[in-house]
């Protein structure tokens, strides 16, 4: 794990990030004004006979231009990254601490639930009381909690459909 702490962008880069910002534009702003000065003079109106050849200029402008907004790419999204790391991230650590915290609760009741559940084991049919699985009797109505095999008077649970000593349907 990262020390949160710990700047994403050193100091170094960060100068870079502020050069590039303020560089970018301003390359973006002289390229579009060459390439408007060089390709103008194709559009006026008032251009008859030999004109100066500035055309040269759009083509100096373009590259300019471009190298202008990948410089601002750099500056601006550098900083729009860094903005996001910032701004989302604790959001993000804080849903998944929310979210493990929740799911280890959600774990432990379904895991209590599930002892809670094989300890308890048998209701009694008459009165409907929860008894430990091996109960003979029901502690709060006196039946007996098991089934007596009419062949072998084995003691059976009470869930059981065969004996478990001879077989015999119960
Ligand atoms: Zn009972
Ligand atoms: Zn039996």
């Amino acid at each position: 794990m990262k020390d949160p702490k710990k700047p994403f962008i050193t100091k170094q880069h960060e100068s870079l990030r502020r050069f590039f910002k303020v560089i970018g534009p301003i390359l973006v702003l002289i390229g579009i004004f060459l390439m408007v000065k060089g390709v103008a003079p194709l559009f006026s109106p008032m251009s008859f006979g030999p004109e100066p050849n500035t055309f040269y200029l759009a083509f100096i402008g373009m590259p300019i231009t471009f190298v202008g907004f990948f410089l601002s790419g750099l500056g601006y999204g550098g900083k729009l990254a860094k903005y996001q790391a910032r701004e989302y991230t604790p959001v993000a650590k804080d849903s998944f601490n929310y979210f493990t915290k929740e799911s280890q609760e959600g774990i432990r009741n379904l895991s209590t639930a599930m002892r809670e559940g094989n300890e308890t084991g048998y209701t009694c049919p008459n009165c409907g009381a929860t008894h430990q699985p091996d109960s003979k009797y029901c502690t709060q109505c006196g039946k007996p909690l098991y089934k007596s095999c009419t062949s072998c008077n084995e003691t059976n649970t009470r869930d059981a459909i065969y004996c478990d000593n001879c077989g015999s349907s119960l």
